[in-house]
């Protein structure tokens, strides 16, 4: 088949797949289904950059290696970074483990984590905004940026999304004077593949920290983001527009910005109030680390 037609159809199913699997995410009755529905929406959204970035000749060995190389060594280079900055260590048991936290001084209320070692920080400001079971869903909810990529080692996992993403941006490139219609569908069908990844891998966090520790999950997204729950649009092109608007950078925590995406923290809280209410217990297998390990 011809490119530039592979990559329209491509990048239409993407752009039209996408947002109503997301829609039909937040409509999950409980944690297991929310769990299983935002895990497609994660494989989907890979699976379109994936397919996008084979149309320019996909991947060999050396790329691959040189991919977990520099992620590899980015986060090194972060983990360093901010390892200096820790002013004490707090240590939290969740999921059957115990996990030990680096705290950073700073005057914002905020946590993330790190791929290699999956070593968590918060901040100091989190312990002036937060209970201490707030704190805990904090802590649970950074957990799940690791435990949602599963089987999947997260280094690998966000090697694989760099190189399919890094891959797809060159056959943006490569289309862009052979069709340039095409080259436009597939930017966008790219662009909301990479939100759309960070979007449910944000909601796979929240729904792992309810699940370790309940309602505080949803009391601490409540008093970090200072939002009130909001039901997702009903129009798919609403939504598609929010996604888009969402993929700007950030402003983090010290001297860095995020590219990652996040979700309107209104449908964060939409959707784990609406999972809690049905029951922390709810029938369904649990996410698969929530079992002691
Ligand atoms: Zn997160």
């Amino acid at each position: 088949m011809d490119a530039c037609l592979a990559a329209s159809l491509v990048s239409a199913a993407g752009v039209v797949a996408l947002p109503l699997l997301y829609l039909w995410g937040l409509r999950a009755r409980g944690l297991g289904q929310a769990w299983r529905r935002m895990r497609l929406l994660l494989a989907s959204s890979v699976a379109v950059l994936a397919a996008l970035s084979l149309l320019s000749g996909g991947w060999d060995a050396g790329t691959v290696a040189a991919a977990l190389v520099l992620v590899a060594a980015a986060q090194a280079l972060m983990v360093q970074f901010f390892e200096r900055r820790v002013v004490t260590e707090a240590v939290y048991g969740l999921g059957g483990r115990s996990v030990r936290v680096g705290v950073l001084a700073s005057r914002q209320p905020t946590a993330f984590a790190t791929a290699v070692g999956r070593r968590v920080y918060v901040t100091t400001a989190l312990y002036q905004v937060a209970s201490p079971e707030e704190a805990a869903a904090v802590v649970a909810h950074e957990l799940g940026h690791g435990e949602a990529l599963r089987p999947l080692p997260p280094l690998l996992g966000l090697a694989v999304l760099a190189l399919s993403a890094a891959g797809a941006a060159d056959t943006v490139v490569a289309l862009a004077t052979m069709c340039p219609l095409a080259a436009l569908l597939s930017a966008a069908a790219g662009l909301a593949a990479w939100v759309f990844y960070n979007w449910a891998w944000e909601h796979l966090a929240d729904i792992y920290s309810a699940w370790l520790t309940g309602y505080a999950a949803l009391y601490a997204l409540e008093r970090i983001t200072g939002a009130a729950p909001e039901p997702p649009p009903g129009n798919p092109l609403r939504l598609l527009a929010a996604a888009y608007a969402s993929a700007r950078p950030r402003r983090g925590p010290q001297r860095f910005f995020l590219v990652n995406p996040h979700p309107p923290p209104g449908l964060r809280l939409w959707l784990l109030g609406r999972v809690l209410a049905g029951g922390v217990t709810s029938p369904g297998p649990a996410p698969a680390a929530a079992k002691p390990q």
